[in-house]
């Protein structure tokens, strides 16, 4: 979490995002014609969609419309590199985004979908690289294309903006959705962006251009008549409910692979390693829950809460040891892994040799053994 101090400091930063030319010049994304056309279609009204906030970093190829599961977009072709926050850091971003849309059916990870629509937020760079705090094509009048690519820059001196990484990712997202400006200074759709808390409005308040405030050309005079009786206001929290309908709901429990020692791996003792896994979940990264034991035991009453899941094991004595890994997601979700570790008094065998020869352990650890057997929780055990 950031200082107090930081954020102090940092309030009185009112920087102006889109300044980038798309918001105030380009509007309504191209007709996708030419050799990168891509599906153009409506999107299904009401239905949930998937906001992919990619801290990891870009080389876009271009093309026209943006489209993120090609990786493409038609500006910002130039790589950019991944957000310098840690896990931690991320988790943070992404936790206080799925809570300002958790009225809507939006999902949020931080983990590219292997299939389905997608927008794309790259959180990375800085805003005196890219002049603004993000930029994102706008117009896109009902969510017409729903795999567009916007940019939120709050690496270097921003990188500790919890609430305005936040926000300023879901207005660039909004954007690519076709919500405009609105002239409400604490509202997420404000030309102007700090980090100061600011939220989506269930009220009409009049679409305005940029930090100007002049009035702005609305992207959906349709849904501002339908929803404010008035074609230049919108109701964001009224259009994010029309767009994408009722709350996400996880009922998907994580899974977690071992990524390494391997199960049934053979060490010399006393054996010293890192458990290293590697956890997918529908609303990844997140603050898991994890239990960990060894033997028959029952599983502990006293969990860890873990933004990458694993855990160090030292001084492991001689014996075959069965680990249990619980693990479950914010929603309660549940699974385990379990996985068996062989120490013995030789060394390993070299390397190129088959792993059908165990070493026999020297009986089962006594009870004081065990009782001493140290299961460590680390913070980094994550490889990506
Ligand atoms: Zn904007």
């Amino acid at each position: 979490m950031i200082a107090p101090a930081t954020l102090a400091t940092a309030t009185w930063l009112a920087l102006g995002d889109e300044r980038y030319p798309q918001d105030v010049e380009l509007g309504p994304a191209p007709p996708p014609f030419g050799h990168d056309a891509i599906e153009f279609r409506d999107r299904e009204l009401g239905t949930g969609i998937t906001l992919y906030v990619n801290f990891d970093g870009v080389d876009l190829g271009s093309c026209n419309p943006s489209n993120s599961k090609k990786n493409c977009h038609w500006y910002n072709n130039d790589p950019i590199a991944p957000f310098s926050g840690d896990t931690q850091s991320r988790v943070a971003i992404v936790q206080a985004m799925r809570r300002h849309t958790e009225a809507y059916g939006i999902r949020i990870t931080a983990l590219r979908p292997d299939e389905g629509d997608y927008a794309m937020v790259v959180y990375g760079g800085t805003e005196d690289e890219f002049g603004a705090l993000g930029s994102a094509p706008a117009g896109d009048c009902l969510d017409a294309l729903p795999n567009e690519i916007a940019f939120a820059h709050l690496d270097g001196d921003l990188a500790p903006w919890v609430v305005g990484g936040s926000t300023t990712a879901l207005h660039e997202a909004a954007h690519t959705w076709g919500l405009d400006h609105i002239d409400l200074p604490t509202e997420i759709m404000y030309p102007e962006g700090d980090n100061s808390p600011t939220a989506f409005d269930d009220r009409c308040h009049r679409i305005v251009a940029d930090t100007s405030l002049a009035d702005g050309e609305p992207s959906c005079p349709e849904l501002g008549t339908e929803l404010c009786d008035a074609a230049g206001q919108q109701n964001s929290h009224a259009v994010l409910t029309r767009l994408f309908g009722p709350p996400y709901v996880d009922t998907l429990a994580p899974t977690i692979e071992l990524v390494s020692p391997d199960d049934g791996e053979y060490f010399q003792a006393p054996a010293d390693f890192d458990v290293v896994l590697d956890v997918v979940d529908d609303l990844h990264p997140q603050a898991y829950t994890m239990w960990t034991w060894y033997g028959d035991g029952p599983r502990p009453d006293d969990p860890t809460t873990t933004v990458s899941p694993g855990f160090r094991v030292d001084a492991l004595p001689v014996g075959t040891w069965s680990f249990h890994v619980a693990l479950a997601d914010e929603a309660g979700n549940e699974t385990q892994l379990d996985f068996e570790i062989e120490v013995g008094t030789e060394p390993p065998p070299p390397p190129p040799g088959d792993d059908g020869c165990r070493v026999g352990g020297s009986g089962e650890p006594s009870r004081a053994t065990l009782g001493i057997l140290p299961v460590l929780l680390v913070r980094r055990r994550r490889r990506r």
